[in-house]
């Protein structure tokens, strides 16, 4: 992609990433449903009857923008996604990037690296490419008339609500003004001048994240996280220039707790499939280049209304999938919903 390939990127990209069977998958003999033959295509090989796996396997097929395969590395998926939309915030653009997929399809992976086990290296995920790329271009002769400065910020919206990640997990206030613009009130923005800045607050914003409970794991894929790195004006008010969002999204595993009895585990599958159906509905609003987006239908919809409104906003979408037959179900939800984010 040139310089201006990449400014011109449609409105709306959807892709499709598939990760390898992990290790325990292998161990239980799990197999690899899906293939990629290429160009943007992906084949599910559906079993038909569970009872004899290799007989009876039926093909869907899905097309998307890309589809990546599971040799596929972050730097690559990167720089058909994230990276256009670097481009489209110097241009004065709204960028978002979304994560969407079950639980331990890569959608943490693929965003922020992996920050735990043993190996934890933060600068192998598309926040640490995305704010690398801001930093090149805010000193490239094409941008650096511009006089912009970088600042990020990093929130988690869990059951409707919105905590500062970056301060302690505060509970903050959404609020619409006059001018219908969104506020999260009291929101950390947080000036960065190198790479390094970067790494480090997406390191205790993670952190940040998965603290606190004896599941970490589990709460953090209950909750949408979004790390935004803001552009603005050297002038006295600090006018927003434009904004790159990065939102790794809570679990789509729907339906998973109805039998539960739990309130709280049933209220937080309910409004994370609001949320996600809200999102749905706003980027389909977007690439039909609708008068009205329904942002309020939901907080996370609430809190990206920039990411909606405009003629200059873009959005991409990576639909994460497992490989493996045990989460075809969930894989095939996936796949339709990102279809229909697609579907004009
Ligand atoms: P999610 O955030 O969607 O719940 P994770 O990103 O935490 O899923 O991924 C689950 C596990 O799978 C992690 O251990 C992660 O390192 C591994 N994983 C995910 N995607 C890939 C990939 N493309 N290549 C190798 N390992 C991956
Ligand atoms: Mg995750």
């Amino acid at each position: 992609l040139s310089l201006t390939d990449m400014v011109k990127t449609q409105r709306i990209c959807v892709c499709v990433r598939k990760r390898p069977l992990n290790k325990l998958e292998e161990t239980r003999k799990d197999i690899d449903v899906i293939s990629i033959p290429g160009n943007g295509s992906l084949l599910v090989h559906e079993p038909k009857h569970k009872v004899d796996l290799t007989k009876y396997l039926e093909n869907q097929a899905f097309q998307f923008d890309y589809s990546f395969d599971e040799t596929t590395t972050n730097e690559v998926v990167y720089r058909f996604t994230a990276k256009p939309l670097v481009y489209a915030a110097f241009e004065g653009s709204m960028a978002t990037c979304f994560a969407y997929g079950q639980t331990g399809s890569g959608k943490t992976h693929t965003m922020g690296g992996d920050f735990r086990g043993k190996n934890q290296n933060s600068s192998t995920g598309i926040y640490y490419f995305a704010a690398r790329e801001v930093f090149s271009l805010l000193s490239h002769r094409t941008y650096s008339h511009l006089n912009l400065s970088p600042y990020v910020s990093f929130f988690e919206i869990y059951n409707s609500k919105v905590f500062d990640l970056l301060n302690d997990k505060a509970k903050l206030r959404v609020l619409e003004d006059e001018r219908q613009q969104m506020q999260v009130v009291g929101l950390e923005e947080v000036f960065v001048s190198e790479v390094e800045d970067v790494i480090k607050l997406i390191e205790l914003g993670s952190a940040c994240r998965t603290s606190g409970q004896t599941s970490a794991n589990a709460n953090s894929s209950r909750s949408h996280a979004v790390l935004q790195i803001a552009l603005r004006c050297n002038d006295r008010a600090s006018t927003l220039y434009s904004k790159f969002s990065l939102v790794d999204l809570a679990g789509n595993e729907r339906g998973q707790d109805v039998n539960s009895n739990d309130r709280n585990t049933l209220n937080e599958t309910a409004e994370i499939n609001t949320s996600l159906l809200a999102l749905k509905e706003c980027i389909r609003s977007l690439g039909q280049n609708k008068d009205h987006i329904p942002f309020r239908m939901s907080t996370l919809t609430r809190v990206l209304r920039d990411s909606f409104i405009g003629e200059k906003s873009k959005t991409c979408m990576i639909a994460m999938v497992s490989p493996s037959m045990a989460s075809c179900d969930y894989t095939i939800n996936t796949l339709r919903y990102a279809d229909r984010v697609k579907e004009l």
